[in-house]
């Protein structure tokens, strides 16, 4: 099926350098239910780290820590040596204030499976709003570097549209120009194309082909088993909360060496 690529020829040269995800030991519960176990991760400036599993395994869970809108009970994230969340005096580690969290998070940029963006605002706001209030730009500096972005996701007309006037596929892209305006070292999606019509999902996989060139640290949860293979360093299965295997592509998908993998990957092809 032909798709048209909506980045310009720019691609997205430019962006800050990948940053160095380390999350060590890390375990977290909702009441009774163990959600995340022992995970230790280690994804390197620039890697693009496929995240698959079933629903329920704990893939949200995981990125949602990574951006510390999660708080794990055990272990630590850090983002090129900063944890996420805590300050570490000696061997003891305190718990960062708001202020500071929220300026931390900023390294760290979130796609959610819903886009998410503001119903009552333009494309063009959307995309400055966080910058002007986080970031501290003037308006007309975040406006620029906001139809920057939109150009390189192929949007430049429609500045002006409010969300409700765009597809799925070109939400999905407005929102990760939104995010990227906040200038992240790490970006993560949570399976940015599951609620998109089958027609639209190549327009956004495209942009995160083209981003996953750009030497940003991309670490995507997906059913998109074809895409995890074509565009990723590495695939993580991740099941009941642990992560199983992981290893480049080639060898997951054709040469799992847990049966477990075997059986999700016979389900989802
Ligand atoms: P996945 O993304 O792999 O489908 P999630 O990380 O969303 O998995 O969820 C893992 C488990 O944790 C699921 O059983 C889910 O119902 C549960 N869970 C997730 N968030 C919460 C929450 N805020 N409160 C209670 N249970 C939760
Ligand atoms: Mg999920």
């Amino acid at each position: 099926e032909a798709q048209t690529v909506p980045v310009t020829s720019r691609g997205f040269e430019g962006l800050p350098r990948g940053g160095a995800v380390e999350i060590r030991g890390v375990a977290k519960s909702f009441g009774t239910l163990q959600v995340l176990s022992d995970i230790d991760l280690s994804f390197a400036p620039g890697s693009v780290t496929a995240i698959i599993g079933p629903s329920g395994s704990g893939k949200s869970t995981l990125l949602r820590a990574i951006n510390h809108l999660e708080r794990v009970d055990a272990g630590t994230i850090a983002i090129d040596g900063e944890l996420i969340g805590y300050r570490r005096d000696g061997d003891t580690l305190y718990e960062l204030e708001e202020r500071e969290i929220l300026k931390r998070r900023t390294d760290v940029g979130m796609v959610f499976q819903n886009f998410n963006l503001f119903p009552h605002l333009t494309v063009l706001q959307n995309i400055t709003e966080a910058p002007i209030r986080v970031r501290g730009l003037g308006r007309a500096e975040a406006e620029a570097l906001a139809r920057d972005l939109l150009a390189r996701v192929g949007l430049a007309e429609k500045a002006d549209a409010y969300p409700r006037q765009l597809s799925g596929g070109q939400q999905q892209r407005v929102a990760i120009a939104r995010t990227l305006a906040l200038k992240p070292k790490v970006l993560l999606f949570d399976e940015p194309t599951s609620a998109l019509d089958p027609e639209l999902v190549g327009e956004v996989l495209n942009v995160i082909r083209e981003l996953a060139a750009s030497g940003i640290t991309l670490i995507i949860v997906t059913h998109e088993i074809g895409f995890a293979r074509d565009v990723a360093d590495r695939i993580i299965f991740m099941e009941q909360g642990r992560v199983v295997e992981s290893g480049p592509p080639a060898r997951i998908l054709t040469a799992p060496r847990h049966q477990r993998t075997v059986d999700f990957l016979a389900r989802v092809n």
